[in-house]
């Protein structure tokens, strides 16, 4: 066993764990575990365990369907909450390997990711990455449904009484914390029942990780408050949507920061510039890894402090990416604010770390900043400053991928068929349904 290994089998000990979960995620990031009894570690680090892998998501074809499972030893967290039994869970994270080539499955997001991650380093860099998850708080109706009531009716950082979910965001950093998660800010959010927790920033993989980690700690904390966490990007409709800003830098192998230029009018590097202009160049294709579902969509709109158009700013925040202000070269960084919280984080990623690379690879311009507010601007003056639209709904995007040999490229052959194919058919089964809206409006009527 690695020395790694042998600290984790320490730890259950230690910690009197009672249960394993092996976690992956499918290819929508949909949080996959087997849990097995903690005296099984040593045999999961020495031979994986293995697992079908044709019920999972945009895996396999049936006829090669065994997958197994390798936990990573430095994902090892134990849960912060114990079910009624006080049963203790810990997780480990793992790669998928597909036993019929010994080799990493190319089908596992955090493979796809893996790569991105590896091209950065050969090209001397960590990239480093850093999630604003935002979600709301519901409240469950008789049946433990989640409804779309807001559980109080707090705004922008709204101090209690009427920010009543303090305790549960309270609980809820606790438990992040007890999973050795740095909170670095949380606050009430603009919407009714909006919040956002902010956690340190990391190496790419590891924030994926802790995405999905956090993602599932929400909700469960939440669900022992009698509530409904979601981090569907636009519940209600007419006030803000959830995003998942991404703050995004490479440092060099000496540790540097190679997006910080102190001669910069915006202390970006020429690097910062064109892995930026690779984001822009990309973004249409981005959009559909990075705000994957139909509902996305509806939060891309005018006038919710959600990008629409693709343009960078250092002030205003109707852009695609703005340029947040750095106390010190380490935070030079860019923010990607088009990402939502219902996108696979290993895949968005990923896709967002090669449509940068690519823009240092090929020496991109970076377009002029936007200072003026652009969702003030009508279509000549976008003409005139040379501003794209993202997609406007789902098929656009998907249209766009398939359309872009870089981000096809990024999800590889495997992944990004599935993802085409899974994407394609959620959009087409939203076409043909009939919502609220055209009942309201047109049953009457006509
Ligand atoms: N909720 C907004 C969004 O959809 C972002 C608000 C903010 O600037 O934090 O992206
Ligand atoms: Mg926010
Ligand atoms: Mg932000």
């Amino acid at each position: 066993l690695s020395p790694e290994a042998e600290d984790v089998l320490d730890e259950i000990d230690e910690q009197d764990v009672d249960f394993l979960r092996l976690q992956f995620s499918d290819i929508l990031g949909t949080p996959k575990n087997v849990s097995i009894p903690a005296e099984q570690a040593e045999k999961a680090f020495e031979e994986g365990i293995y697992f079908d892998g044709s019920s999972i998501n945009g895996f396999v074809r049936i006829q090669e369907s065994d997958m197994r499972l390798e936990p990573d030893p430095s994902t090892f967290a134990v849960l912060p909450w114990r079910n009624s039994e006080k049963v203790t869970s810990a997780r480990l994270i793992c790669d998928v390997i597909d036993t019929s080539t010994g080799e990493p499955f190319p089908g596992d997001p955090r493979r796809v990711l893996k790569n991105a991650v590896q091209r950065a380093h050969d090209m001397g860099y960590t990239v480093n990455a850093g999630p604003e998850p935002e979600f709301f708080l519901f409240e469950e109706d008789e049946n433990g449904s989640a409804t779309t009531t807001t559980h109080d009716s707090g705004g922008y950082f709204d101090l209690a009484p009427k920010d009543l979910a303090q305790d549960v965001r309270g609980d809820i950093i606790y438990g992040l914390q007890e999973m050795d998660f740095e909170v670095e800010a949380s606050h009430h959010e603009v919407a009714e029942g909006q919040h956002e927790i902010d956690f340190k920033y990391d190496d790419a993989l590891t924030t994926a990780d802790n995405i999905v980690t956090f993602r599932s700690v929400v909700r469960a904390i939440a669900a022992e408050h009698d509530l409904h966490a979601t981090f569907m990007p636009k519940p209600i409709p007419r006030i803000n949507g959830s995003g998942m800003h991404t703050h995004l830098s490479l440092f060099t192998e000496g540790g540097d920061n190679a997006f910080h230029d102190e001669d910069d009018e915006f202390n970006l590097s020429d690097t910062a510039k064109q892995f930026l202009a690779g984001v822009l160049e990309h973004a249409p294709a981005l959009a559909a890894v990075t705000n994957p579902t139909v509902n996305s969509y509806k939060r891309l709109v005018p006038g919710y402090e959600a990008p629409v158009y693709v343009a960078w700013s250092d002030v205003n925040r109707s852009a695609l990416i703005r340029k947040p202000a750095a106390r010190v070269p380490a935070a030079s960084r860019i923010e990607a604010r088009f990402p939502d919280p219902s996108c696979n984080p290993y895949l968005a990623l990923a896709a967002l770390i090669h449509a940068g690379l690519d823009g240092i690879e090929n020496d991109l311009d970076c377009p002029d900043p936007v200072r003026e507010n652009i969702y003030e601007f009508d279509e000549e003056k976008r003409e005139e400053y040379g501003i794209e639209t993202l997609p406007s709904n789902l098929g656009e995007a998907v249209d766009a991928l398939e359309n872009d040999e870089v981000i096809m490229g990024a999800l590889g052959e495997h992944v990004s068929e599935k993802f085409v194919e899974a994407k394609s058919q959620e959009f087409e089964e939203y076409l043909v349904e009939v919502s609220e809206w055209e009942i309201d409006r047109y049953l009457e009527k006509f």
